[in-house]
């Protein structure tokens, strides 16, 4: 179990769907879910023990990583199309924002950058913006790994906090025909947390 600190993110009623309803629901079908992955955690991030093979479309993106739509307003190029494309194409009920406990890329994005490097590159400025300002202004670890932890989760929902900008996410949501999930892997045995908000923490599933 990965406890986190309760009232650091606003999300609006109702946004966090049940394991139980994402797993043992009444209208499961298939391409009901998208899951968006990092690119590092190898091809098959869906290969899970409770979903066929055709249930889920994967977004696999360097650290999951999600722009808000500020940030694809303000950045010509960068733009949440894709994903856009995925919800007109499929009716989603469950997106499920996935980060595994062996990420190398926000171990990488932990790293001091390179001195007099200008372009650190979109994702990681999203990060340290995001996700690192998050942790380093809330927690206090007491260790390298702990801290790469508490990342690694924050991360999952600070990416959710992005998706929900965009205003045909958020419709879906306040509509009550889509619910989101945050998952942390752990990579070495394959178990699944997940993030309860009642409980502020990512639990195994
Ligand atoms: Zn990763």
């Amino acid at each position: 179990m990965f406890p986190l600190k309760a009232g650091l993110h606003h999300f609006p009623h109702g946004v966090f769907g049940s394991a139980d309803d994402l797993i043992h629901g009444t209208n499961v079908r298939a391409r009901d879910t998208l899951m968006v992955a990092c690119s590092g955690q190898g091809f098959s991030p869906d290969n899970v023990s409770f979903a066929e093979p055709d249930r889920f479309s994967v977004l696999q993106h360097i650290g999951a990583s999600m722009p808000s739509r500020a940030e694809c307003e303000k950045h010509e190029g960068l733009s949440c199309d894709g994903v856009e494309k995925l919800f007109d194409r499929h009716d989603f009920r469950h997106v499920i924002v996935c980060g595994h406990l062996d990420c190398r890329v926000i171990r990488n994005w932990l790293q001091p950058s390179i001195e007099g490097h200008a372009d650190i590159g979109d994702f990681r400025l999203r990060f340290e913006k995001g996700t690192r300002k998050l942790v380093d202004n809330n927690y206090s670890p007491k260790t390298v790994a702990e801290r790469c932890t508490l990342m690694i989760c924050e991360h999952v929902l600070c990416q959710i906090k992005n998706l929900l900008t965009h205003p045909f996410i958020m419709e879906r949501v306040l509509a009550e025909r889509t619910s989101f999930h945050g998952w942390v892997i752990d990579d070495e045995t394959a178990r699944v947390f997940a993030y309860s908000f009642e409980e502020s923490a990512f639990v195994p599933i």
